[in-house]
C-alpha cells in the first residue's frame, strides 16, 4: 500500500493524493493549482498520473482547488467513476462550468497576446463529462470504491457537501484505516452542520491551512455585520462586499436574512450581483437535508435565501444599472479577493466615496486587490485606472471556512478517541499534513508532537509513503 502526495503538498492548492494497493489506483481529489499564472499553467497541464492507471476518484468537496482538474482528466479520456456526496456533485456542476468558462477566456487572452493558438486546459464539454462521471452518495454510508477499498463520507463542515473520507483498505490480508480530512470547517458556521470527525484511524491525511493561526469566534461575526450595515446606511453609503460566490455569499445572505427578521439592520436593498452565486444558491436550496437543523432560521423558514430585501441580479446590464441608483444598499459580488468579476466596477465606482464601506469577509492573498484594500492602500488600481481609497474598510474574519489550529487539533483528537463519554484515547495515528504552506505546517507539526502525536510529517510534492 502506497500514497503519493501529488498536490497540496507544502502548499494549499492542487489537492491530489494517489493511493496504490493490490494493483489498483485511486485518486483522492484532483484539484487545480492556483497562484501565479505562469507557474500554475504548467503544473495544471501536467497529468498527475497516466489516465489509464486510474481506477476511481474520491472527491472531498467542490472547491476548485480540490475538484478543478477533474475535467482535465475526462478531457484526456478518464471514464471511471468519481465518488462524492450528492451536494458536491450538484455544486461541482455549477463550479466546473464556471471554471471551464474561465479556462476558455484565459486561452483566448493568451492566444491574442502570444499571437499563436493556446488551447484551454479544458472546455465546457469536459466539465459536463466530469459531472456525468460523478456518483453522488449520502454521508455516513459505506460504499465500495474498487475491490479491496471501502469508503464513507462524514460531514467536514466546510462548505455544502464537504466531506472527510474514511478509507478501509485491504491488501494481502492487511487492513489499514486511512482518514482524509478534506478541508475542515468550523463549528457554528451558518447553514452547514458542524464538522463531524470520523473515529479511529491508522493514518490521517490532515489539512493544515491555518495550522499556525487563531480565528476570532464565529459567534460575533453576525453582530459585526449588523453594525457595519447600520452605520454605513446611516451615512447614506453603500456596503460593497467582495465575496466568493459559493459558500460565503450564501452565508452572508443567510445572516442578513436573520438580521432583517430581527430588525437589526435597516430596510435597504441587498443585491447579490453574481450569476455564479445565483446558481450556487439554487444548489443550496436543493439540499435542505444537510442543513444544520439546530439553527433557528433553518427550523423556522423554508426559503432561506429569499426575503423582501434581497435581490438577485443576473444580467450585466442590471449590475451596471446599480451605479446610477441612489441611497444606501448592500452589494455582494465576486470575486472574493477583488481580482476579477463584477465587484471591480462597483469598487471603481464606489471606493473613492467616504460614505461607503468596503467589507472584507474572506482571506485576501498577497498581490491581490483585496489585500491592498485590507492594507488601506491610498490608491487602488482598477481596470488600469487609479482610484483613491476613501471608503471605510472593515474586516470580519469570523466567517473563515477553515478551522484554526485549535479546531484542527480538536478534530484529530476526536479521530483518535473512541468517542465514548469516558474519553478513551487510542494509539496516535501517523499524521501527514497536507494543504498548508510550510510555515503553517511546521508550526502545526510541532504543536501535534507536543500534544502526543509522535509521527507527524509534511510530505513534499510527489513524495511516496508505504503503509
Ligand atoms: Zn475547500
Ligand atoms: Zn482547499
Amino acid at each position: 500500500m502506497e500514497i503519493e502526495f501529488a498536490g497540496a503538498a507544502r502548499e494549499v492548492t492542487g489537492s491530489c493524493h494517489i493511493l496504490r494497493f493490490n494493483g489498483k489506483t485511486v485518486l483522492l481529489d484532483c484539484g487545480m493549482f492556483q497562484g501565479r499564472r505562469g507557474e500554475t499553467r504548467v503544473k495544471n497541464a501536467t497529468l498527475p498520473i497516466e489516465i489509464q492507471e486510474i481506477d476511481a476518484v474520491v472527491l472531498s468537496h467542490a472547491h476548485i482547488d480540490h475538484a478543478g482538474r477533474l475535467p482535465f482528466l475526462t478531457a484526456n479520456g478518464y471514464a471511471n467513476p468519481i465518488y462524492c456526496t450528492a451536494a458536491t456533485r450538484d455544486l461541482s456542476a455549477v463550479m466546473l462550468a464556471d471554471s471551464a468558462h474561465i479556462q476558455e477566456k484565459d486561452a483566448e487572452f493568451l492566444t491574442r497576446r502570444n499571437k499563436e493558438a493556446v488551447a484551454p486546459l479544458y472546455g465546457m464539454r469536459d466539465a459536463t463529462t466530469a459531472v456525468d462521471r460523478m456518483v453522488g452518495l449520502p454521508y455516513d454510508t459505506t460504499f465500495d470504491v474498487v475491490p479491496g477499498l471501502r469508503a464513507s463520507f462524514t460531514d467536514a463542515g466546510h462548505i455544502l457537501g464537504s466531506a472527510s473520507v474514511v478509507l478501509e483498505c485491504t491488501e494481502n490480508g492487511t487492513r489499514k484505516r486511512i482518514v482524509f480530512s478534506g478541508d475542515v470547517g468550523r463549528a457554528g458556521l451558518p447553514i452547514i452542520r458542524d464538522p463531524m470527525p470520523p473515529q479511529g484511524a491508522d493514518v490521517v491525511l490532515l489539512e493544515s491551512t491555518y495550522g499556525n493561526r487563531d480565528h476570532p469566534p464565529v459567534a460575533g461575526a453576525r453582530d459585526q455585520l449588523a453594525r457595519v450595515v447600520t452605520e454605513t446606511a446611516a451615512h447614506g453609503g453603500r456596503i460593497l462586499v467582495p465575496a466568493f460566490s459559493v459558500g460565503r455569499t450564501q452565508e452572508l445572505v443567510y445572516d442578513l436574512h436573520i438580521l432583517a427578521r430581527e430588525g437589526k439592520i435597516p430596510e435597504i436593498p441587498i443585491y447579490i450581483d453574481s450569476p455564479l452565486a445565483i446558481d450556487a444558491t439554487t444548489v443550496f436550496a436543493m439540499h435542505p437535508e444537510i442543513f444544520d437543523r439546530t439553527e433557528d432560521l433553518v427550523q423556522k423558514v423554508q426559503e432561506l435565501f429569499k426575503f423582501p430585501l434581497v435581490r438577485y441580479t443576473r444580467e450585466a446590464s442590471e449590475s451596471k444599472a446599480l451605479n446610477s441608483q441612489h441611497g444606501p444598499m448592500v452589494i455582494i459580488a465576486a470575486s472574493g479577493m477583488a481580482e476579477a468579476g463584477r465587484i471591480l466596477h462597483h469598487l471603481a465606482h464606489g471606493a473613492s466615496d467616504p460614505r461607503n464601506t468596503i467589507l472584507i469577509v474572506g482571506f485576501q492573498a498577497e498581490h491581490t486587490l483585496g489585500r491592498r484594500i485590507v492594507e488601506h492602500a491610498p490608491m487602488l488600481r482598477v481596470f488600469g485606472d487609479e482610484v483613491p481609497l476613501r471608503a471605510r474598510v472593515e474586516v470580519l474574519s469570523g466567517y473563515s471556512a477553515h478551522g484554526d489550529r485549535h479546531e484542527l487539533q480538536q478534530w484529530i483528537d476526536h479521530v483518535r478517541s473512541d468517542g465514548q463519554p469516558t474519553g478513551h484515547t487510542g494509539a496516535a495515528p501517523d499524521v501527514y499534513l497536507v494543504h498548508g504552506e510550510p510555515e503553517a505546517q511546521d508550526a502545526f507539526a510541532e504543536q501535534l508532537r507536543a500534544a502526543g502525536y509522535p509521527s507527524v510529517h509534511a510530505p513534499t510534492p510527489h513524495q511516496k509513503i508505504t503503509l
